[in-house]
């Protein structure tokens, strides 16, 4: 296929992982940002194939992952009414709620459906103007544009009975908040290509400079993860912390213009609450007031639902690159796919995920039909 299996060459990757061993002297901690990243690095095995002096941290970048607790629970409220359809991506239907999932609430009736795109959700409220249609609207920088077209096109249609239920997070606060965690040992981002095709890299320089950290912007195939590394291997060798492109077959320098005009109409800045990890300041967006109508923890009056993390699950460890699944007492005994304590296990992007999908070969494999990535 092009643009992928070129990407695969194992000739290639042989030459980039010795360029990487003739570069690193000495031991740094890189952390890919970028779930998805998380998968082709497990999978792949590049982890192991790296010298040692190179540790790769994974980092919070699975939206399905870091969807508060709070918000799961008011998913679940609003697709239990009868008058609702509620829209979802797969992902989000095994997530564990504080005491149910998205799966659960169908199997007792609950009208639920998995939809590929926000736009299937709007085709659903245009068939059924008696029913409310919500969209769960998760995900970062690479899901909104689509999840603002649908609520624009939704005013635009004046089909009042769309909704979204939005949790929408963004990349560089969550760097921001990184750095300056207590015990942070990152020295180095290999940062969301998908995420800098919609949005540029304007926003990173200042948090180079300032935590004076490389940030590389990375693809996801395994000859993109490796050219990520070796950029910002030479970058630390060399005393430097700039922002470098090393997936300039997919991100410009400004992104999506289009895109990011479609996000400004119809989102702003907001604090958020990420699964496991806590409010990071302005690192989310919400629906503006000239949106609101189409609010639906607004419409359903679900804005007061407060949740507890359970004890048991490490996962904001795991997301802050402070432990690694295997580290977590849970991992592939009392927790796997198909029982999920976190939603780091459920997710197709999820760290947990990756190390039971891919160090676990003696075990069966999650159904990969279930997981379809929301980016
Ligand atoms: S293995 Fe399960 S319980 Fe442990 S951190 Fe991962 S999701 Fe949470």
């Amino acid at each position: 296929m092009k643009y992928l299996d070129e990407f695969n060459d194992p000739k290639l990757a042989r030459r980039l992982l010795d360029e990487i061993r003739a570069t690193v002297t000495r031991p740094w901690a890189l952390m890919e940002v970028c779930g998805g990243q998380t998968h082709s690095i497990i999978r792949h095995g590049i982890d192991q194939l790296l010298p040692e002096e190179v540790e790769l941290i994974h980092g919070p970048g699975c939206p399905v992952c870091v969807t508060p607790l709070e918000c799961i629970d008011k998913a679940l409220e609003i697709a239990a009414r009868p008058d609702v359809i509620f829209c979802s991506f797969g992902d989000m239907l095994r997530v564990p709620g504080t005491d149910r999932d998205l799966f659960r609430v169908k199997g007792d009736g609950g009208d639920i459906r998995v939809v590929y795109s926000p736009l299937d959700a709007l085709q659903l409220a245009r068939r059924h103007p008696d029913r409310q249609v919500v969209f769960f609207a998760i995900g970062f920088e690479t899901t909104a544009p689509a999840n603002a077209m649908a609520v624009h096109q939704a005013r635009r249609l004046g089909l009042t009975n769309f909704t979204l239920l939005v949790s929408h997070v963004r990349v560089p606060p969550a760097i921001e908040a990184i750095m300056t965690a207590p015990g942070c040992r990152v020295q180095g981002f290999l940062a969301a290509g998908h995420v800098c095709s919609v949005m540029g890299m304007a926003e990173y320089p200042e948090l180079a400079e300032r935590h004076r950290v490389p940030i590389v912007v990375t693809g996801f195939e395994p000859l993109d993860i490796l050219e990520g590394i070796r950029c910002t291997v030479r970058q630390l060798e060399r005393g430097e912390h700039r922002v470098e492109n090393a997936y300039a077959r997919a991100v410009r320098t400004d992104g999506n213009p289009a895109a990011i005009r479609m996000i400004e109409e119809v989102f702003e800045v907001t604090d958020r609450s990420w699964r496991g990890i806590g409010r990071i300041p302005a690192s989310g967006w919400r629906l503006t007031e000239a949106y609101r109508d189409h609010d639906a923890e607004h419409r359903f009056d679900v804005t007061g639902i407060r949740t507890e993390e359970p004890a048991e699950c490490r996962a904001g460890e795991v997301l802050q690159g402070l432990i690694k699944p295997t580290d977590c007492a849970a991992f592939g005994t009392t927790c796997t796919p198909r029982t999920p304590l976190g939603a780091t296990m459920v997710s197709s992007e999820g760290a947990c995920a990756a190390y039971y999908l891919y160090r676990r070969m003696s075990e069966p494999a999650h159904p990969r039909e279930e997981m379809n990535p929301v980016g």
